[in-house]
């Protein structure tokens, strides 16, 4: 299984929301029903969020976040690091996206209907369509490809390593670049497409691996090792670029316009 790290993500459901202050920083503070334990989440855009239960005293919560400060300052230095050169995409011509590990630029097709990769360009046709609506046609664009291009790197890994998954499914909602479960299905986020070919190979590999060892020990990656020698280099580019691919998230955490 690879995550994406999970303190980028968040889902509560909120009672009260309020401000917490804590020496010069300031939460956003959830205070959730049943809720027992004491939690600090940093968004994307650095936004601090204090959940805790209904009536969790404020000397329990200083408490916590005096124990907590280098943590949260480590992860606002790391939220930092990993914006830089980050760019936000909303559907405008001339616009960086990335598509099998390269930088195409979107250009408006008058002629075409259909979204594409040439070169260094992402085409997209239908001139009428507004921002919002190219950015549902490019994602569709990639979903389609990632079920076109994975299932056949799939095939291939397979038969090298003798081992098939039951089933082969792709998740586009999810904070995995893939999973493995215990009835032998794999699968695979297609916002992958949006990653190198051998990123993508490397998450397979790693899938499949997960058939023979359904855990992360020296087993599991020594057999990963043996298929893609230099795969820290790719587990890397993913943990690196999960906010480059965030075009294609449903609610994309920096637009505020509404996903279908
Ligand atoms: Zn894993």
């Amino acid at each position: 299984m690879l995550e994406i790290p999970r303190f980028l993500f968040q889902q509560t459901e909120t009672q009260v929301s309020s401000v917490y202050y804590y020496k010069g920083w300031t939460f956003k503070h959830e205070r959730i029903p049943r809720y027992r334990r004491i939690k600090v989440t940093i968004e994307k855009n650095k936004t601090l969020r204090l959940s805790t239960a209904i009536k969790e005293k404020k000397s329990h919560i200083d408490q916590f976040l005096l124990k907590n400060e280098q943590w949260v300052r480590d992860r606002l230095e790391k939220s930092d690091r990993l914006l830089q050169g980050q760019q936000i995409q909303v559907g405008l011509p001339g616009e960086e996206f990335i598509f099998l590990g390269e930088k195409r630029k979107l250009a408006i097709q008058p002629f075409e209907e259909t979204v594409a990769v040439r070169g260094a360009q992402l085409l997209i046709g239908n001139p009428k369509l507004n921002c919002h609506g190219r950015l549902i046609k490019i994602r569709d664009y990639y979903s389609r490809e990632a079920k076109k291009v994975f299932p056949e790197i799939v095939k291939i890994r397979s038969k090298e390593m003798g081992l098939v998954p039951k089933r082969l499914i792709f998740r586009g909602n999810t904070s995995r670049w893939g999973s493995c479960n215990e009835q032998g299905t794999i699968s695979l986020n297609w916002k992958l497409m949006g990653a190198p070919l051998k990123a993508i190979d490397y998450v397979v590999v790693h899938e499949l691996a997960h058939l023979a060892h359904p855990n992360h020990g020296v087993k599991f990656w020594k057999m990963v090792g043996r298929y893609i020698p230099d795969y820290k280099i790719y587990a890397t580019w993913l943990r690196k670029h999960h906010y480059t691919l965030d075009f294609l998230t449903e609610i994309p955490a920096l637009h505020s316009s509404r996903w279908r």
